[in-house]
């Protein structure tokens, strides 16, 4: 299956595909039970660690990785962060592919159709996927959080630069090459937006399978307010890990309901053929060491409400 698409796929994806092919199943398991509070540095691994983590991994640099906790507090009020500007063309929406660890809505990237500016960043960069992170149940899964609060799941908008690069593949290495927007989700009522993805989902229960996609727009899928956020420079969180990425965490959380979570949970990490199938949950990183890094943000903490705390 992937092979048909790779057919049809811009290089730059093709070469992200293979990053993460090899993923597969992980059961992070918390030493106790957490509620509400960041939980993700107190997990310990049990049995069956994912390979992806299980492998030695070559991490270049390693001072800014990623997922971290953001310290309100400790972040630093950056007046001059400009407002994003996200322009998405639907049409750029090409498929839904499990790729054994999450998600992946693919756009076609061969053209600055769906960028994201301004904000931190002094290129553009153009959309290539979003994927989430989410956990087992609704008390932990978002892979980065605030005051240590984690979130039930996270959303992760991925751009490359494509002002300074060609391919995705060349950004990837690149310090300046990704940004990627990070934004919480808290189950409550039922994100309309969302619905149509989730009724595509059950198309994609196995690893390794993809589905036809269109007419996405994963604006749909930002805060009302998405003025106010966090910057910092960091790492993907999956393999290969590079330390390429400007990091825009929204401050405001979009609601999703229980029951679209729980489609999140209906997938798998197994293909098809394999005897014992493991539900897609818990996918997301440990968090790592600030290493001496500023958090900017665009907003200043002490003038506006942090996050609720309900
Ligand atoms: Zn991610």
């Amino acid at each position: 299956m992937v092979t048909l698409t790779a057919i049809v796929a811009p290089l730059g994806r093709q070469i992200h595909r293979h990053l993460v092919k090899h993923v597969r199943s992980q059961r992070w398991i918390p030493a106790r039970a957490c509620n509400l509070t960041a939980c993700s540095s107190k997990l310990s691994i049990l049995s069956q660690v994912h390979p992806m983590w299980q492998e030695p991994l070559a991490i270049p640099g390693g001072d800014r990785q990623s997922p971290i906790d953001i310290e309100v507090r400790k972040s630093i009020f950056n007046p001059q962060l400009r407002p994003l500007k996200v322009q998405y063309d639907p049409r750029t929406c090409q498929q839904i592919w499990n790729n054994g660890y999450s998600f992946l809505v693919e756009y076609d990237d061969t053209t600055d159709k769906s960028t994201v500016k301004g904000g931190p960043l002094e290129n553009q960069y153009r959309l290539c996927q979003f994927h989430f992170h989410w956990g087992e149940n609704n008390n932990w899964g978002s892979e980065h959080s605030i005051d240590r609060r984690l979130y039930a799941a996270e959303l992760h908008i991925v751009h490359w630069n494509s002002d300074k690069y060609s391919l995705f593949e060349e950004a990837v290495m690149e310090e300046n090459g990704l940004a990627v927007i990070g934004v919480f989700l808290k189950v409550g009522k039922r994100h309309e937006g969302l619905q149509k993805l989730v009724d595509a989902l059950p198309a994609v229960r196995h690893k390794d399978s993809v589905v036809e996609f269109n007419k996405f727009d994963p604006s749909c899928l930002l805060p009302e307010n998405i003025s106010d956020y966090w910057t910092y420079p960091g790492s993907l969180t999956t393999p290969p890990l590079t330390e390429a990425v400007t990091w825009i965490v929204m401050k405001q959380h979009i609601e999703v309901s229980h029951d679209q979570l729980a489609v999140f949970r209906s997938l798998l990490f197994t293909s098809a053929e394999e005897q014992v199938q493991r539900s897609m949950v818990n996918n997301f990183r440990v968090q790592q060491d600030l290493k001496g890094r500023a958090v900017h943000s665009s907003f200043s903490p002490f003038l506006k409400e942090t996050p609720s705390k309900e």
